[in-house]
């Protein structure tokens, strides 16, 4: 039995004054959720969320980290940093980390891996982009991330995976309940045949991608989907709608 796990990505949005606010009109409304719940922030909010989320439900996570323990990497951010404020989870290979910052498969996974070294637990992000869909790319596309990403991991149930089509995110464009669990049941597949059927059966697999308070039910519904990475509608209170999708 998977227990549903939903997150937010706060991207670059919010600042300490609004992010506290908010999470302080989310916390009696997530009070009886029986997912586990989260909320990735910039980093700089970090300290700041941490102590507003403090008695609640919500755990705070990070957007990214870099692999080494530390050392001359400008602007980068290191797992003992994140885990010194009690920061339990870390998004890492979002596909606008991909498509602006230059992230591959390759720095997917020494992210992935310093983030289970360290006991965090990585959001580890694949997904297609409209294109590669179109063009009947998508299991090839998943396979590859996948397979690069997640190489070296010895054990997948410490890590979530987030299935979100590049085409849908922050779109409005979501994929239909149908589309979001055929393809993650294909990942479920792939996993199986990397990691074993019982820690494939066991790994949450997340959808993310314009998922909101009208469609969570749906989505939440499918067989292999386990919760839901959400960006637009984790900064309002809709995130508390998501997060009660079971109500
Ligand atoms: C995301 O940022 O991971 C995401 C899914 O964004 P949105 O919900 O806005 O599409």
């Amino acid at each position: 039995m998977r227990r549903p796990f939903i997150a937010g990505n706060w991207k670059m949005n919010m600042t300490a004054e609004s992010g506290a606010a908010l999470i302080k009109e989310l916390k009696p409304l997530v009070k009886g959720a029986k997912c586990d719940v989260a909320l990735c922030v910039p980093a700089i909010l970090i300290p700041t969320m941490v102590r507003a989320a403090k008695g609640s439900r919500i755990k705070i996570g990070a957007q990214n980290m870099h692999w080494a323990k530390n050392g001359a990497y400008t602007g980068e951010i290191s797992a003992e940093m994140l885990k010194e404020y009690g920061v339990k989870y870390v998004i890492i290979g979002h596909s606008e980390r991909r498509q602006y910052f230059g992230e591959t498969d390759q720095t997917v996974n020494q992210r992935t891996l310093a983030a289970l070294a360290n006991d965090l637990t990585p959001i580890v992000c694949v997904g297609e982009t409209l294109e590669e869909r179109e063009s009947s790319k998508t299991n090839a596309v998943l396979d590859k991330q996948l397979t690069d990403g997640l190489a070296g991991v010895e054990d997948l149930t410490k890590l979530v995976i987030a299935y979100e089509p590049v085409w849908a995110i922050g779109t409005g464009k979501t994929a239909t309940d149908e589309q979001a669990q055929e393809t993650i049941a294909y990942i479920r597949k792939k996993l199986s045949k990397l990691f074993g059927h019982k820690a494939a059966n066991r790994v949450k697999i997340q959808y993310g991608g314009s998922m909101n308070a009208a469609n969570c039910k749906g989505l939440m519904a499918q067989k292999d989907i386990d919760g839901g990475l959400i960006g637009g509608a984790s900064l309002k209170t809709d995130f508390a709608t998501i997060v009660n999708f079971d109500k």
